[in-house]
């Protein structure tokens, strides 16, 4: 569940109705309820009671300065993926023992700056990547603590785009070669092996992928010890979905993730870690948006809306599904319409829906996209000169902005013109 709710016909978040906020700073607009971030945190972390365990949130799903800030006090860890979300993670005070760096791509730059920085683990993804982290520790006179991330060759059952556990995919050693992996690290002297990492994807919606994953960590995870080595952390990554599609679709709670975590790994007595990014931050945001024109097509009606794909990619990108509702509710009793509803960008892939029926809107009626607070922000561009968006946090009854939208002088002082014109 979240906090935008209808009260008396209109959209609040919390206890502030959106269409103050809209008329405060403008459409389109992305609008996060701190109350959701706190209670879908909170959620994980009971999911896992009883075990020694860390939530991380993978902050790619939503960076802001103040979400990090609210989730750190609830004492959150971080998992980031490059070394602006690690100066992120550290900005907003989260301690390096609570950070942990993942992504395939880590520079010898990004992890000197995490070891001198102060780091819980780095998830290793290649040998490659495991020399350089092992020659930057030796050459800063440290040791790195990491796990190796294995690809299980489970299949997700998710979007092509956001699979990650498949052999094909790009992510992890293939858990084939671990025990050739492990014992290369073990006599690498500036690496210190702790744990097993494995992420197979994002917007799962079974358990059995999990389920399947985790066994085969389980498995592995006696083998290395027999090996010699000191397992004893496991980082078991995040992709737990959320429904998008709130009329019929019922994704796996995290009190039920958490009992099969418990499961399938809780005899081993490994510290656990998680790193949930959608399920905190998917459905504790909004973006709101505003009816620029109903247009009259030859077998259809476009609703032409402020926001677009520069906004939120993922209809463009993953063919996703977002709800997107008035933000007045119709009147009981009136006729819903039918509208293919579309951004202003200059690219068909502009369209955010098609064919979607809903309460009948006229120009200037305020709109409101469901669950775009994961992988909504964070990958907007300003693609067709349009600048960010901004982004709102409502706490209670207060609402803040916590990035102004930028104004057309701010989007193009950025850029710097040669000497020689
Ligand atoms: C993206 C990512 C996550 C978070 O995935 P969600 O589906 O948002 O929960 C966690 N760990 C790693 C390594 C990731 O790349």
């Amino acid at each position: 569940m979240d906090h935008f709710l209808y009260r008396d016909g209109t959209l609040f978040a919390e206890d502030v109705p959106v269409a103050e906020i809209a008329a405060q700073v403008g459409t389109p607009f992305y609008c996060y309820s701190t109350a959701t971030f706190e209670r879908h945190f909170r959620l994980f972390d009971e999911a896992l009671e009883g075990t020694d365990h860390l939530v991380c949130y993978a902050m790619k799903a939503a960076s802001n300065q103040a979400i990090l800030k609210t989730l750190a006090a609830l004492g959150a860890g971080m998992d980031v993926v490059s070394g602006g979300e690690y100066a992120r993670a550290k900005a907003a005070g989260v301690p390096g023992d609570r950070i942990v760096f993942s992504g395939v791509g880590k520079t010898c730059e990004e992890i000197h700056a995490a070891l001198t920085g102060g780091i819980r683990q780095f998830n290793v993804e290649s040998e490659p990547e495991m020399a350089a982290i092992n020659q930057v520790a030796l050459e800063l006179g440290v040791k790195a603590p990491i796990t190796i991330r294995v690809n299980p060759d489970v299949d997700a059952k998710t979007h092509a785009k956001i699979a990650t556990g498949k052999s094909e995919n790009k992510f992890g050693i293939p858990i084939s070669r671990a025990r050739e992996v492990y014992a290369h690290a073990a006599s690498l002297s500036g690496l210190d092996v702790i744990g097993i990492d494995v992420h197979i994807g994002s917007q799962l919606t079974q358990l059995e992928p999990f389920r399947l994953a985790y066994e085969k960590v389980a498995e592995l995870t006696e083998t290395l010890r027999a090996d010699g080595h000191n397992i004893r952390r496991l980082d078991l990554g995040g992709g737990l979905g959320i429904p998008y599609e709130r009329s019929n679709e019922a994704p796996p709670l995290p009190v039920e993730y958490g009992a099969m975590v418990k499961e399938t790994l809780g005899h081993l007595g490994c510290e656990l870690e998680i790193e949930p990014g959608r399920l905190i931050a998917g459905n504790a945001g909004i973006m709101v948006s505003k009816v620029i024109y109903v247009k009259e097509g030859e077998d259809r009606q476009f609703m032409i809306i402020d926001g677009a794909m520069n906004d939120l990619i993922r209809p463009a990108m993953y063919e996703a599904h977002h709800d997107i509702i008035p933000v007045v509710e119709a009147a009981p009793g009136e006729e819903p319409a039918t509208y293919d509803i579309v951004g202003p960008v200059c690219e068909s892939g502009d369209t955010f829906a098609k064919g979607r029926t809903m309460s009948e809107v006229k120009a200037d009626d305020l709109v409101a996209f469901r669950s775009a607070g994961a992988y909504g922000a964070v990958m907007a561009s300003e693609y067709n000169s349009r600048p960010l968006i901004p982004e709102v946090l409502v706490k209670d009854d207060q609402f803040a902005v916590i990035r102004p939208r930028p104004t057309f002088e701010e989007m193009i002082n950025r850029d710097t013109i040669p000497e020689w014109l």
